[in-house]
């Protein structure tokens, strides 16, 4: 990237605001707010349950070759990428939005319209990212903004959830973009203040005992993995946390057991262990895993002669990577800038985004707020409230093109 542009983000984004093209842009989110609306509802009109975001991907693809995209495709992974071809590939400046909701498939995704409020689950997120990425591509698109670098358009799949940020991981390492992409943005939700530049790192696991089963009283003395289960969460509950790096661990649900005089033939539960550092969440995840070894042979070396031992099947079925983004690094500042040349005030967060990944890679990496305000998120009652979403628009569009240039 330039010089000129990784060390004067505040003139970077004076000289944008003073660029007649970028007038005409922000002039277009404030023109086209009830289109931009019409295709956030058709956008949140398509299921995406996790691991389902295929049509939903298709027709953001369909979108992008509409508005001048002609290459726009679906990789390997089930991601939307589009690339807008700037002078040169690079600067390459991954914009993204996550495609998946949290809801199951049979979800009803209709969307209702309560006054100001849009209603439907994964309205707000990530359909308003979504949105944002097609009013983005529109305003860059009519006002015939030639970049210097050049804008990779991505809806990710697999961002919520077990889907374990494998969209984002399979663009950044395994497919046609991998070792390419220089900077990552992610439009994740509503707001204007907040920029995500540190990574939330977190691992989850999948408990699951087995044993012999059997009579209460007739066989007592079998391994029982109910018993091995509630000694393993009872290990991880004395688990010294500390506040400073905060650290956290969750039991989120266990199951088991088939009636109050059967031996359980099994038992499991879900484990969620977070850390802002690295370090601490190593030393977490390696309490818990022997946590859930002793647990075992505990119970294991209780049982009746002759009897066979628990199996122990300890899963991974979610990690994500923690680290930051430097405050003082060229995006970070560049979000600063624009988002106080609109008349807020930056907000810096940490949480668990696709720029998880991009951190952990090493590629600087910010998630932001759309516009807007939203509420009840991960729930069925999520709703969106599009005023002030040209703000974001506003927003992402100078952090955009403060980081390729424009010619
Ligand atoms: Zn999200």
């Amino acid at each position: 990237m330039s010089s000129t542009i990784t060390l004067t983000p505040d003139k970077t984004v004076q000289g944008l605001l003073g660029d007649p093209r970028v007038e005409r842009a922000f002039q277009f989110f404030e023109m086209h707010v009830a289109e931009i609306t019409e295709d956030h509802i058709r956008l949140c009109s398509i299921p995406a349950p996790p691991f389902g975001e295929a049509a939903r991907a298709a027709y953001l693809a369909e979108r992008f070759r509409e508005h001048g995209l002609s290459e726009a495709g679906i990789d390997e992974e089930g991601n939307c990428v589009a690339l807008r071809r700037g002078g040169t590939l690079s600067p390459l400046l991954v914009v993204s939005a996550h495609l998946d909701t949290v809801f199951p498939a049979g979800t009803d995704f209709s969307v209702r319209r309560e006054q100001h409020r849009l209603l439907a689950p994964g309205i707000a997120d990530d359909g308003c990212g979504l949105a944002a990425l097609i009013a983005l591509l529109r305003a860059i698109e009519s006002c015939a903004i030639e970049t210097v670098g050049s804008l990779l358009f991505v809806g990710t799949v697999g961002e919520e959830g077990e889907g374990n940020l494998r969209g984002a991981r399979h663009l950044l390492t395994g497919g046609r973009w991998a070792n390419s992409v220089d900077a990552f943005i992610s439009l994740d939700g509503p707001g204007v203040e907040r920029i995500t530049h540190a990574a939330l790192g977190s691992r989850r696991y999948r408990l699951r005992l087995r044993g012999a089963g059997g009579h209460s009283w007739g066989d007592f003395g079998v391994a029982n993995p109910v018993h091995a289960l509630g000694r393993a969460i009872a290990r991880l509950a004395s688990y010294p946390a500390p506040l400073e790096p905060r650290t956290t661990f969750n039991v989120g649900r266990i199951e088991g057991g088939a009636s109050v005089n059967v031996i359980p033939r099994e038992a499991s539960m879900d484990v969620d262990l977070r850390s802002v550092s690295a370090g601490e969440l190593q030393r977490l995840d390696a309490f818990f895993r022997r946590a859930a070894r002793e647990a075992a042979d505990d119970e294991n070396s209780q049982r009746r002669v002759g009897d066979p031992p628990l199996e122990l099947d300890l899963k991974l079925i979610g990690d994500r990577p923690s680290g930051e983004t430097p405050p003082d690094s060229p995006i970070v500042r560049m979000a600063e800038e624009a988002t106080r040349s609109l008349g807020y005030n930056p907000r810096l967060d940490r949480s668990s985004t696709d720029s998880n990944v991009a951190i952990s890679l090493g590629i600087p990496a910010i998630t932001i707020g759309a516009g807007g305000s939203s509420g009840n998120s991960h729930t069925l009652d999520e709703w969106y409230d599009a005023r002030g979403r040209d703000i974001g628009l506003k927003r992402a569009l100078l952090v955009m093109l403060g980081m390729v240039g424009i010619k």
